[in-house]
Parts: structure tokens; C-alpha cells; sequence
């Protein structure tokens, strides 16, 4: 084809035209493999072109695709939402499902703000979230979300800005232990509520595991169990955004059950579907949904493919093979194998200060001094350069690149399928090491 008239990430740049997939390597129509090295966008978390997915979505399809959900409910919803139900944590037993991360965030925000006023406190309409998160592009998301290069050209259209900063851990101060650090980042937020009044706050929203803009920074032990405790204290609701880190990508089905905390509401995207069609929930709590039945009785959001049959069968058919292969067990086990070969790339490789993570949930944070932990300018784009390189070579790897200058680093995300095997770990370690090197 002569010309595009696609309007693609970077305008100008030649995409090379993907092919086909399967398990962790997908491969371009000139016929380049590449390691799916981060599932896309921490998406693709079993792996392409799974049989049993494909033949679900296959056979949906030729029953009904979609049946708009004000008219009909289907056995496909149906069956999503009760085993959600049974994954979920506590009394989180109903979900609203949607089309992407954002709609998910966006949703909680709004049931959040719903439920304190079918409550009689309709004061209570702030929510608060962190510096250096990321809760999706849309504006009711980008509001809450700390991810300054996405913020700053739409910053006059945003309602709120996050109030508060997450832990991380490889920027602790000197001298204070891991888990006195994780209570004060948490007692920032008994603060943030003070400052802005109990009885105007509705919600808290946090990612258990930082992922866009922090590249997998995984919080101190004790951090989310004291947020659980003030969030109780002050009656502000808990949102543990999962878009990034739920369907077992930690290594647990939830990354909050590291911690043993139920949150209010939880959501999901990404791995719900692993890419196989647009996905993604609200996981709300018994009390919510009671309390809205008791008042309205309507949830105030939605949009068209909202529950469709479609992709409800896909999810379901992904989460029914994540339990049929223990590909959570697989993400713990794996990543730690992961995580120390990053480790050691760590050790040898000057460019690297950090290297951290969760499950299959990895990250790298690049610094100009490792001694001093010196972050590079954010001009100098250091991510992108490995990236860049990583791709040549054969290896697809995630940016995590936050924007707040001198603060957080430069840093990317290896997220790869749960499904890798060590010897695929091994060809995807040896691939970045020669990308990075390229770099130095
Ligand atoms: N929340 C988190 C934690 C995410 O990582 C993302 C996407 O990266 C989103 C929300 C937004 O999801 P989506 O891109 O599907 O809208």
C-alpha cells in the first residue's frame, strides 16, 4: 500500500505490519519474529493465538454477538460475572463490565461519587490518587491519574489532581526502614483527607503495583493494610485499580491479595481478555450494590458494548484456561525467575540502578549514577533508546515513563505471557542485554 490513513502513535513512522502470533512471539508480513516480551501492553498475558480462546469466540459469534444489555442479559455475562465473583476477595460479588481500563476507572469513580450520595453525603465527590499512576486517557481517568506527560496539554479540562505520592522503594530516604517508609507514604493519605475534609472525599485509587509510570514498583509490606485502615477511619472508599496487575499477573489473582486488603471496588482490562477483544470491569461490593438498589436503583454509567456476549465468552474462555493451566502459580514462579535473571543484568550492566517487580510484572529503572541513583534527563530518553534497539532485535518491551523530571527514573516494563517458559526467559534476557549494551 502506497499510503496509510491510519493515524498511528508516532505520526510519520513506518509500522512494520504484524502477521500473525503465536504463544510469546508474534511475527511481522516480512516475516521478523518478535518476543512479546511485555504481552503488548501488559495485555497478551496468554500468549497468541490460543485454540481454546479462538473457538469460544468462534462459537459465540455464530449464536449472538451482541444483544444491547438495557434489553437482554446472555449465559456468556452471566457466567463472566459469577466467576469473577468467586475470584474476587471478600464480598466483591458484582461486576459492571466494560470496554477498556479507563471506562473501568472512570465507572469507580462515578459508582464512588453515586454511592455516598444515594447515602444522603453528596458532599462527599473527590477522589483522591497519587503522583506517579496511571488510571487511563479519558478525562474522568486522566484526572486521577499522576502520569504528568499525559496530563499536561488537556491539565485546564481536568476536574482533580492527584494529592498524594506512592511508595518507592528504591528511592527511600536513607536510614528508615522499608516498613516505616510504607506507613508514612500511607499516613500521607490520612493527611490528603484532612486537608480536603472527610466529608468531601469519596475514594482513594491507587494501583497495587505501579506499572506506566514507574516500570513495576511494588510497595512495602504493610503500605496498602494501613490505607485499608484510614480509608475505614475517615469512610472513604478504596478503588485498587488491577487494570495493569489483576487476572494473575503478580503471580496472585489480585495484586491487593499480596496484602491480604479487599478493597471496595476493583478493576480490571488488559489481561481480563489478554487481547482478544476489548474487555474490561468494575468489581464492586455487596454494600454498594445495595445501597444503589435501595436509592435509584440505576447505575449512572455504561456504553454500548458494555456486557456484550461477544466479549464476555472471550474473557471467560481466557480466565477459564488461566485456571485450567495455573498460569498464576506459573506468573509467581516464572517471574521470580525472570526478576533474578533482571537482577543479574542489574549487577553487570552500569546503566541499570533498579531492577524489581511482582510476579510477571518486571521492571528496570536506567540511571545515569549508580552509586548516586542520579536519574537521566527525561530529554534524553534513555527507555526509548532501549527500546528502540530491543525492537530491532527481535524483542518488544514496554515504556514506563512517568514525566515527573528529576524524580521518578527512566524505566520500562518486562510483562511477558504468563505462559513463558525459562528457556523463552532466557532468549528475552539475552536479547535486552545486547539492546541495553547498544545503548551504553
Ligand atoms: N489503569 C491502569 C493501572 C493501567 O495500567 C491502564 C493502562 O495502561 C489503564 C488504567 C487504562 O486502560 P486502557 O488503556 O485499557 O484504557
Amino acid at each position: 500500500m502506497e499510503r496509510s490513513y491510519v493515524i498511528k502513535p508516532e505520526l510519520g513512522k513506518n509500522y512494520p505490519v504484524i502477521s500473525h502470533g503465536k504463544g510469546i512471539y508474534l511475527y511481522d508480513k516480512e516475516g521478523k519474529r518478535y518476543i512479546d516480551g511485555s504481552s503488548g501492553a501488559v495485555t497478551a498475558s496468554i500468549g497468541h493465538a490460543v485454540d481454546e480462546v479462538v473457538e469460544a469466540m468462534y462459537a459465540q459469534g455464530k449464536e449472538v454477538s451482541f444483544a444491547y444489555r438495557s434489553h437482554f442479559s446472555s449465559d456468556a455475562v452471566e457466567q463472566l460475572g459469577a466467576k469473577l465473583a468467586e475470584w474476587a476477595p471478600g464480598s466483591l460479588n458484582w461486576t459492571f463490565f466494560v470496554s477498556s481500563g479507563s471506562e473501568a476507572t472512570e465507572t469507580a469513580q462515578k459508582i464512588a461519587i453515586q454511592y455516598w450520595q444515594e447515602k444522603g453525603k453528596s458532599t462527599k465527590n473527590r477522589i483522591i490518587s497519587r503522583w506517579m499512576s496511571y488510571h487511563g486517557i479519558t478525562m474522568g481517568a486522566l484526572s486521577m491519574s499522576g502520569h504528568v506527560l499525559r496530563r499536561k496539554r488537556f491539565v485546564p479540562l481536568l476536574e482533580d489532581y492527584p494529592a498524594i505520592t506512592g511508595p518507592y522503594p528504591y528511592r527511600k530516604p536513607e536510614g528508615m526502614s522499608l516498613e516505616e517508609y510504607g506507613l508514612q507514604c500511607a499516613n500521607e493519605l490520612e493527611t490528603a483527607i484532612l486537608r480536603v475534609g472527610p466529608d468531601q472525599v469519596a475514594a482513594f485509587i491507587a494501583e497495587p503495583v505501579i506499572g506506566a509510570t514507574a516500570g513495576a514498583v511494588v510497595p512495602p509490606d504493610g503500605y496498602f493494610q494501613r490505607i485499608r485502615e484510614i480509608c475505614d477511619k475517615y469512610d472513604v472508599l478504596f478503588i485498587a485499580d488491577e487494570v495493569m496487575t489483576g487476572v494473575g499477573r503478580t503471580g496472585k489473582a489480585f495484586g491487593v491479595d499480596h496484602w491480604g486488603v479487599v478493597p471496595d471496588m476493583i478493576t480490571l482490562g488488559k489481561g481480563m481478555s489478554a487481547g482478544y477483544t476489548p474487555m474490561a470491569a468494575t468489581i464492586v461490593s455487596e454494600e454498594i450494590i445495595e445501597t444503589i438498589t435501595k436509592g435509584t436503583g440505576l447505575i449512572m454509567a455504561g456504553h454500548t458494548y458494555s456486557a456484550n456476549p461477544q466479549s464476555a465468552a472471550v474473557s471467560l474462555a481466557v480466565l477459564n484456561y488461566v485456571e485450567k493451566h495455573h498460569l498464576i502459580q506459573k506468573s509467581a514462579e516464572q517471574g521470580a525467575y525472570l526478576l533474578q535473571r533482571l537482577q543479574e543484568l542489574a549487577e553487570e550492566l552500569p546503566l541499570i540502578g533498579d531492577a524489581r517487580g511482582l510476579g510477571m510484572l518486571c521492571g528496570l529503572e536506567f540511571v545515569k549514577n549508580k552509586q548516586t541513583k542520579e536519574p537521566f534527563e527525561l530529554s534524553k530518553n534513555v527507555s526509548g533508546k532501549v527500546i528502540a534497539k530491543a525492537f530491532e532485535k527481535g524483542l518488544l518491551v514496554y515504556p514506563a515513563v512517568g514525566g515527573i523530571e528529576g524524580v521518578a527514573g527512566d524505566c520500562v516494563i518486562l510483562a511477558p505471557p504468563l505462559t513463558i517458559t525459562k528457556e523463552e526467559i532466557d532468549e528475552l534476557i539475552s536479547i535486552l542485554k545486547a539492546a541495553i549494551e547498544s545503548v551504553q
